[in-house]
């Protein structure tokens, strides 16, 4: 793919606007207010399931370490600690039950019914886990993860008092 050095790709809708556009086109984001996003208010929307309130990036909130965030996916990346780390929650959840259930097809009678319901359904979160651990840790490393975001009111309002005054 050629690139072009005065286009840049919009963090909320993926399309390409100008480099020195101050404001999305297409989906209405100003891009001077993603220097006062954080990763820890953004956490608390995605329990919420308030889609709108949040956004989806690549670039390292303040609050969220990389370091962090590389060795819990190292070490634990088979139950998703990562993903819980950073807020990804529905991905957490899958790469958890997935780990949970593997675990489960372990102990329980082979001969058994469960056995066999449980084999079906764990078997595309169980690829997950192996998949999602290895590519997610690639991603971190190359930054190209991506991170729930939103603004940090805090943060934000201490701009406009240092700013304004
Ligand atoms: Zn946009």
């Amino acid at each position: 793919m050629l690139r072009d050095p005065s286009l840049k790709k919009c963090e909320r809708c993926g399309e390409k606007v100008l480099v020195h556009q101050k404001k999305c086109p297409f989906c209405g984001l100003v891009f001077e207010r993603l220097k006062y996003v954080s990763n820890k208010s953004a956490r608390k929307e995605v329990i919420k399931l308030h889609r709108k309130n949040y956004i989806m990036v690549k670039e390292w909130p303040a609050d969220a370490s990389k370091k962090t965030a590389l060795f819990l996916c190292g070490f634990l990346g088979f139950v998703g600690a990562h993903n819980f780390y950073l807020g990804r929650y529905y991905k957490a959840m899958i790469v958890l039950f997935g780990f949970l259930s593997a675990l489960a097809l372990v102990f329980i009678d082979y001969a058994s019914v469960l056995h066999t319901v449980l084999y079906y359904v764990s078997a595309i979160p169980s690829l997950c886990v192996l998949l999602f651990w290895v590519l997610d840790f690639v991603k971190i490393f190359l930054e190209r993860y991506k991170i729930p975001v939103s603004i940090d009111k805090n943060l934000y309002n201490l701009k406009k008092e240092v700013i304004e005054k």
